[in-house]
């Protein structure tokens, strides 16, 4: 028995060595394709950038390729054809964000990325959009790939629903997106849930979390040990651990009287409950 619980602890010694590594070059990556994104979005503005002097601020753009998968509902201010040679979803001229940036020591909030905007550009909803965003607040309605902050769970990358929201509504990239979170430790992508996931996965209120500045995610929670077996239970970093994903758990864990799949997990975890 004695020998059995050592090697345990070695073993999960390992594991969450692995972890981390697993981790550190997840965010290589992600950096990779924002540093490419930048490349693309930046380059064929230079000379064109003056003969646009058209207003088509009455006109907003909208782009109808929503059955391609990357609907754009944004509208920019300026013509589409300048940048007719980059992929679709690339078209968004002169966006790019500068997380890569040396200097930029300030750790921004995971809910409020810095994204910044070339001059002269501005950014609204098409009106359409605009009365959509809020009609599914879970989860969101408005998926866009690049002003859209990823949910660790759900890895949506959606407008959030909240209604008073500056920057989904108005595209105040000042602002933190009231329907994410953000984890008060580690800041980083891992700590954002949308309100749906929150919910359901750890059975916390999203206006609870917001109003709570010391917020810690599932991920922080277990790394400094606040609270036994209150893991993550995103169908990623269950797989790192070589558990099986939840999927549809939710049923079980509310039939169960439980109130989210990771008090379920808990229990599971301690042994209270048989089975998984
Ligand atoms: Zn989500
Ligand atoms: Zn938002
Ligand atoms: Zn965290
Ligand atoms: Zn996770």
């Amino acid at each position: 028995m004695g020998r059995l619980g050592v090697k345990t602890d070695y073993e999960e010694l390992r594991k969450a060595q692995i972890l981390e590594n697993q981790a550190r070059l997840a965010s290589l990556g992600l950096q990779k394709t924002v540093a490419e994104l930048r490349t693309i979005t930046s380059k064929p503005q230079s000379e064109k950038r003056k003969h646009n002097k058209v207003d088509y601020s009455s006109t907003p753009l909208r782009r109808s390729n929503r059955l391609k998968g990357n609907s754009s509902e944004l509208a920019l201010r300026r013509s589409d054809r300048l940048c007719s040679s980059a992929p679709p979803a690339k078209r968004k001229l002169g966006l790019f964000e500068e997380g890569e940036v040396e200097d930029d020591i300030e750790k921004r909030p995971a809910n409020a990325p810095l994204l910044r905007v070339k001059d002269g550009l501005m950014l609204h909803l098409t009106p359409e959009a605009l009365a959509r965003r809020c009609t599914s607040k879970d989860r969101g309605t408005i998926y866009d790939p690049i002003l859209g902050i990823c949910c660790h769970f759900c890895r949506q990358k959606k407008l959030c629903g909240e209604e008073d929201c500056k920057r989904c509504g108005d595209m105040d990239m000042d602002q933190p997106c009231l329907g994410k979170t953000d984890c008060s430790i580690c800041h980083s992508s891992n700590g954002v849930l949308c309100r749906g996931c929150l919910k359901v996965r750890y059975g916390e209120e999203l206006e609870d979390v917001r109003a709570n500045k010391e917020w810690i995610c599932p991920h922080c929670t277990e790394e400094k040990g606040i609270n036994p077996y209150w893991i993550c239970n995103s169908s990623l970093c269950l797989k790192k651990r070589k558990m099986a994903p939840t999927g549809i758990a939710i049923f079980r864990a509310r039939e169960m009287g439980y109130k989210s799949v990771a008090h379920l997990l808990m229990d599971q975890l301690q042994g209270v409950v048989r089975g998984r």
